[in-house]
Order: C-alpha cells, then structure tokens, then sequence
C-alpha cells in the first residue's frame, strides 16, 4: 500500500488530534507555525502541546522547521488523516486500501465505503508536489502569497473537481459518481474500466474515437473543455464504454485559450489512436464547428462555490499546469513522496 497508513489513525489521543487540527488552522496565515500559536489554537498547555509535536513528527504527519524560523507545519500524510478523520465520522469511508492510481497531482486509493459493501474511490489531490516551483515563478505571485501553499490549492483542486464532477454527472455525462469531498480528498464512485493507456487492443477503435469526439463536443456545447481529454484520463470498460475522469483543469468555452485546449485534447487522441490501433480519423472536429450552446455547465459550476479570489487564484496556478505538454502525464511519480524534494521547495520558500 502507499503513503496512507490508516491504522494508525485510532491511536492519536484526542490531544493528538487537536495539535494537528491547530496545526492545520494556524497554517492558514502562517508557513510554519510556532508552538505558542499550536497551543494557544489547540488550548493545550505548552508541555502538553510540546508532548504531542513530538509524537505527531515522530508519526511523520507535521514536520518542524526551525532552520529559519522555529515552527511546525503539515505534511501530506497529516492533511490525509485530517481529511480521512472527517470523512470517516461522516460515515463515508471505513477503510482505505491499496492505491490504484499515480497521477502526477494526486494519489487515488480504493476504500471501502461505511457499510462495507462498496468499493468507492478516494482521490487526494496533491497540487503543488511537481508544479508548485512553476507557480512560485510567476511574476504575480506574491500579490496572492499568503494563499498560495499546497495545502490551499490541493484543496481547491479537490472542491473544483467535486462541482464539475456533480455537475456533469447531473447533466448524463460519464463521469463517476461524486459521493463526497473534504478538504483535498474526493470520494467517488469505482469506475470498473481501464485507462485508455493501459488497453492494448479495442474491438472498434473508430467507433470509440468517434464516440470520444462526440463527448468532446457535447462538452463544449455546454461551455466546458476538459483540457486534459487523453488515453490518461478516459477510461473504458470490457464494452468499450467511456468513463471520464479528472476535472480540475477543466476551463469554459469563453476562456480566451479554449480552442487552443479543445485542438490539444482532439491531437492527443487522434495520435494516441494511430499510434496505437492504426486507426487514422477522417475528419477531427473544432470549437467553432462544435454550434451553439445547449446549457452553460461553466456558469453552473462558477456559482457552486468558489470566490472570485479563489477561481481566480486557482486558475493562475492551473494555467502554469496546463502549459506543460499533456503528455506530461508519461513522467508521473518521478519525485513521489521524495521527503528531499519536499524540503527543498520548502527552502526556497523562505
Ligand atoms: P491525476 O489528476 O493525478 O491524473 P486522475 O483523476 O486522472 O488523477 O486519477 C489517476 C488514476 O487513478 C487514473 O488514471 C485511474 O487509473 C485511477 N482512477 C481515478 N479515478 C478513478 C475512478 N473513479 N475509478 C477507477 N479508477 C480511477
Ligand atoms: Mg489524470
């Protein structure tokens, strides 16, 4: 199994769980959190706050800093028992299992449901681990600095998905089912099919690519692009039936990249699909041939929730993404969970 070890969760003492919790709150406004803030958040004394730093570090779920600046912050393995804590008391998930998915923005788990009788999917999103170095890059940055931490966008990644996931799910896409969301965790339905990449042979390649365009364009007539429509993210079952997944790029029609997107998406499977079955489409679509709007998905999803500052933000970072070729996908788990990498990001911070 992956990073998630989930029987440890019932041996953090309330106390435990309060640290982390303060932890967590005081890094909304701070980088690193110092000990008095824990405390004072957490109202423990400080010997008592003190007590369970040392027990969460030596856990692994909050790291301290004090090269700089003398303060704690979390990892990903805290945010996920946090997110997994909550998910769990909501009756939702029981159990997380083995991993299924290594995206390069997040980690996919199976898990089992409350009753146990389902297999469901927890996807953790963790934007920020390969891109959040490209975003820091970015000449605005600072104006937005005090929001821009992994922690922040992982989140808005996760609630970005779960809209676009109910939203589409509602209008008759396939797409899973969104179950539930907390913090960077989202929690759908198990999809029984492969990724595209995986499938080595399909009994009609061109009718699953006609099928695929056919998608791309009933998206955008209802104002969306995914922008990362490929054979990483389109799954088919033994029926060769589509199932699409990852949303959290997803822009509407009227951003003013949308056809350059909506012309990626379309090449990369057209050349995924002759270089892996033989098959050569005849004709490809545009955005412009895609007519008129039949329903404005992209306006829906805009009220669901988020601020103006925080689309915005979150978008800023997205675009940086999207920028890196679609096939970046190829590169995944390069620098998974390297603690190394972690610290170094972490240096350039200060
Ligand atoms: P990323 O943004 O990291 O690419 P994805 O949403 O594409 O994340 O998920 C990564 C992988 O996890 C997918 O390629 C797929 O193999 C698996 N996966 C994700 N969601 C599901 C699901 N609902 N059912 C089955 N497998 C899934
Ligand atoms: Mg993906």
């Amino acid at each position: 199994m992956g990073r998630m070890d989930v029987s440890a969760l019932r041996y953090l003492s309330r106390d435990e769980m309060r640290t982390l919790q303060a932890v967590e709150q005081g890094m909304k406004n701070h980088e690193l959190v110092p000990v008095e803030l824990i405390s004072s958040i957490a109202n423990l004394k400080h010997g008592g706050a003190f007590k369970c730093l040392s027990s969460l570090l030596r856990s692994k779920l909050i790291k301290h800093d004090r090269k700089h600046y003398d303060g704690y912050s979390l990892n990903y393995l805290g945010y996920d028992y946090l997110a997994f804590s909550t998910l769990s008391k909501r009756n939702i998930v029981r159990a997380v299992g083995r991993q299924i998915g290594v995206g390069k923005e997040s980690d996919v788990f199976i898990a089992l449901d409350d009753s146990e009788e389902r297999e469901v999917v927890v996807k953790m999103h963790r934007l920020g681990r390969t891109s959040f170095r490209k975003i820091k890059e970015k000449r605005d940055y600072h104006q937005h600095r005090k929001f821009a931490n992994w922690l922040y966008l992982s989140r808005l990644a996760a609630q970005k998905e779960f809209a676009f996931m109910r939203v589409l799910r509602d209008a008759g896409f396939p797409v899973p089912e969104p179950i539930d969301q907390n913090r960077h965790c989202v929690v759908m339905s198990l999809v029984d099919a492969y990724p595209l990449t995986q499938i080595k042979h399909l009994r009609n390649p061109g009718k699953v690519f006609a099928k695929l365009m056919e998608l791309h364009i009933r998206l955008a007539q209802c104002g969306l692009v995914h922008c990362d429509f490929n054979e990483f993210n389109v799954m088919i079952s033994d029926g060769e039936d589509i199932t699409v997944i990852d949303f959290p790029q997803m822009v509407s029609t009227s951003h003013a990249n949308a056809a350059f997107y909506f012309n990626r998406d379309v090449e990369c499977l057209r050349v995924f699909f002759e270089r892996r079955f033989g098959f050569q489409a005849s004709s490809i679509p545009s955005l412009a041939d895609c007519g008129v709007r039949v329903m404005d998905l992209d306006k829906l999803v805009a009220a669901s929730g988020f601020s103006r500052e925080e689309t915005n933000m979150f978008d800023e970072a997205m675009e940086s993404y999207r920028q890196k070729s679609a096939h970046d996908d190829m590169d995944a788990g390069e620098d998974r969970s390297s603690g190394e990498e972690e610290e170094e990001e972490e240096e350039e911070e200060e």
